[in-house]
């Protein structure tokens, strides 16, 4: 199974996702996670690309196609095959951060966004996206205390585009129940592992 996190920063993605998989292995689970932009060396290096604090000419539809290069790289090198290997793959963040970040926040149309990531997908789209969902000033509080990490991105992105990446979420929540669920994100971290850890166990047990 192919399942995401999504959500805006601070949200707790990424460490939840670590313990997460400390879990689904003591289960039993043949599991793997993986990070994007990036999870393999190309994929990796489009990441520094787009991320470049210095790379202030970067487009927003450049940005877009990067993106989506990185997308399919990842998808086509390491994704697929361990799906195909039969092993749950955990993957932090995917196409709804493109339609979000790129589609809705910078303003290039989450369905414009949403077709160049369809020639990258070639239509692997996830079984399960978890959305952490937490109040973008909230989230954005939590990086600000937390001073070795990504310190200088909150210079680059304002409140007001860490709303318009929310409502997106939220939108593609409401549009895609089936496959998008939510996760109360603003709990303490323990609570949230544990939601994340309920809901992919129901979402198996199906
Ligand atoms: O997931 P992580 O927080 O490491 O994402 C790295 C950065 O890339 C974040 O600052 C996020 O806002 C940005 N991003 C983006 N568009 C995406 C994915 C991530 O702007 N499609
Ligand atoms: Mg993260």
């Amino acid at each position: 199974y192919f399942i995401t996190f999504e959500g805006g920063e601070g949200a707790g993605k990424t460490s939840v996702l670590q313990a997460l998989e400390n879990k689904l292995v003591v289960d039993g689970h043949d599991v793997i996670t993986t990070r994007e932009p990036g999870g393999i060396e190309i994929a990796e290096k489009i990441r520094d690309v787009i991320l470049n604090p210095a790379h202030t000419l970067m487009d927003a539809r450049t940005e877009a196609l990067l993106y989506a290069a990185a997308r399919r790289q990842h998808l086509v090198e390491k994704v697929l095959p361990a799906l195909a290997n039969g092993k749950i793959v955990l993957c932090d963040r995917f196409i709804d951060s493109s339609l979000a970040y790129q589609g809705h926040a910078r303003g290039l149309g989450m369905d414009e966004v949403y077709q160049i990531n369809e020639f990258a997908i070639e239509g692997c789209m996830p079984d399960l996206t978890l959305f952490f969902d937490i109040n973008p000033e909230e989230g954005l509080k939590r990086i600000v205390a937390n001073k070795d990490r990504e310190q200088n991105r909150l210079d680059l992105e304002q409140l007001k585009f860490h709303e318009k990446v929310y409502e997106a979420y939220q939108k593609l929540t409401s549009k895609f129940p089936e496959r998008i669920h939510r996760v109360d994100a603003s709990q303490t971290i323990d609570l949230v592992e544990k939601e994340t850890y309920n809901k992919i166990m129901s979402f198996l047990k199906d």
